[in-house]
């Protein structure tokens, strides 16, 4: 068995890991990356995102007061404070950082939550689109600056285990190529990325069919860093919640129809029922809650989005890579028919449930009633439109995950805390790997990229200081 040394190993080549690694390196610390892809372009969840670094869906360069608020309210406070404040201020500082290394960053739109988006930027178009643009361009940056650095990242080797001595992490087990290998290093950082892509900690924690759930990315995160940092006796947050979106349900077998277009927008406008016809969800939480309910059903392929000509007109227009008429051209199934009882029989749904269902919809939007449904209605984020207009509109709908949001428990230096709160020496997380900032009863969603740059900026400054004693 081989033997090497480091200051830190980093189990995990995305945004988190690499970001950790190269800040460390820049810092003088000696840098091991452990990255179970093989190919120097391994795909992760980073490499395919939008590429877009918000913070609760807000600019990061608004005040922190203002992106305080903007995750008290998409968690509706279910968020760790520490963490929260520590997303607040960083951001804007690892958006800085990113840009001194080479980064460059666009405008998206005029919406102001899309201020930075990597460049250059994915073209507005169905399906997957991440060659060349910029969250890869990004993460090869940081791969360059991490060798400038003196630093290494290892590709085929996939960190199995962590080395304790006496409850101090002091290194990991590897596999590299197919042989078993250890790095000794003073700290670790697991930035594996969650545990979307394990079939059976998802079914154990989140979902009754993983199977009848579409993996909206690049399923890498394998619940690894998880395992390992409850081994070495981690405390965990709550685990049952993802980021993801409503997707069309033909991108379980069409892959132009995933990760775009969403079906968020006219999901959120319009209603979503099963089978008889009734609706599952409040759809006026927005689509990332409406996936996690819909993955949580017993049947989740038996969800259809249902709306009219004017939902598809306008909120069906309203999103960057918007349903309408990206799901045109991409061949999604869209079923249409001048009355609602035409429309369940050709989308597969008892035309009785889904007119009562319609009609007290329609009726609740009208005079303000929407509390009293069941499930109740909310109207303070996403506004319900009747649905009144023909031709009626139904797409049969699956979720989509692209990440966990629950995870290792870390404080705001991104120190692994056991249950009792104390910090494990020498163990460090961030990104998708870890929980605590999001999630929660409402399934508040705050951000992948802010969280994982920020926290694996955290882990880097921690350690340094720790091992170099290098404090600014
Ligand atoms: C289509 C899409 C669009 C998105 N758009 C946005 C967006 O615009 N804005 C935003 O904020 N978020 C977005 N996200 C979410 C965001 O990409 C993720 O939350 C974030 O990238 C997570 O970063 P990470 O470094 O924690 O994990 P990842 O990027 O998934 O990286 C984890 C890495 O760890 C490696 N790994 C796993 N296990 C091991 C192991 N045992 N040993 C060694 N290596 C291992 C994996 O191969 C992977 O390379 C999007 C995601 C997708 C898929």
């Amino acid at each position: 068995m081989d033997n090497d040394s480091f200051d830190l190993v980093i189990v995990g080549g995305g945004l988190a890991g690499m970001v950790a690694g190269t800040r460390a390196a820049e810092r003088g610390l000696r840098v091991a990356v452990l990255e179970k892809g093989t190919d120097q372009r391994y795909p992760c969840n980073s490499r395919w995102s939008g590429g877009i670094i918000h913070v609760a869906s807000t600019d990061p360069k608004e005040p922190e007061a203002v992106l305080r608020a903007a995750i008290e309210r998409n968690t509706r406070g279910f968020t760790d404070p520490a963490l929260a404040d520590v997303l607040v201020r960083d951001t804007t500082r690892v958006i800085d950082w990113l840009r001194a290394q080479g980064g460059r960053f666009i405008r998206a739109g005029v919406v102001a939550w899309q201020n930075w988006m990597m460049a250059p930027p994915r073209p507005l178009v169905a399906g997957l689109d991440w060659q060349g643009r910029g969250p890869d361009v990004m993460l090869r940056l940081l791969a360059d600056r991490l060798r400038g650095f003196g630093g290494t990242l290892l590709l085929d080797t996939r960190g199995r285990g962590l080395i304790m001595d006496a409850g101090r992490c002091v290194g990991v087990e590897a596999e590299q190529s197919g042989v078993a290998r250890r790095f000794a290093a003073r700290s670790v950082v697991l930035a594996d990325g969650g545990f979307q892509g394990n079939l059976a900690m998802l079914h154990q924690h989140i979902m009754p069919v993983p199977e009848q759930v579409k993996q909206r990315g690049a399923a890498t995160g394998a619940g690894d860093g998880l395992r390992m940092a409850r081994e070495a006796g981690a405390a965990t947050t709550a685990l049952d919640c993802f980021y993801g979106h409503v997707l069309c349900r033909d991108a379980m077998v069409n892959d132009r129809l995933w990760p775009y277009p969403e079906l968020d927008a006219i999901a959120s406008a319009g209603i979503v029922v099963n089978d008889a016809g009734a609706r599952i969800v409040d759809e006026g939480m927005g689509g990332i809650h409406i996936a996690n309910m819909i993955a949580r059903s017993a049947a989740p392929l038996t969800a259809t989005v249902v709306f009219d000509t004017q939902i598809w007109e306008g909120p069906g227009r309203s999103h960057r890579i918007p349903a309408n008429p990206e799901l045109v051209r991409a061949g999604a199934t869209i079923h249409r028919a001048e009355t609602l009882a035409g429309l369940a029989r050709i989308a597969g749904i008892d035309a009785n449930g889904l007119t009562r269902t319609v009609a007290a919809y329609n009726a609740a939007c009208a005079s303000g009633g929407l509390g009293s449904l069941a499930p109740p209605r909310s109207s303070d984020r996403f506004q319900p439109m009747p649905i009144t207009t023909a031709p009626f509109v139904a797409i049969a709908a699956c979720a989509g995950i692209t990440n966990t949001m629950g995870g290792i428990r870390i404080d705001g230096d991104a120190r692994v805390l056991r249950e009792d709160g104390s910090a494990i020496p020498g163990l460090y997380a961030a990104g998708a790997t870890t929980g605590g900032i999001e999630g929660g009863p409402f399934i508040g969603y705050v951000g992948g990229l802010s969280k994982a740059a920020v926290f694996g900026f955290r882990a880097a400054e921690h350690a340094a200081v720790t091992i170099r004693g290098m404090a600014q």
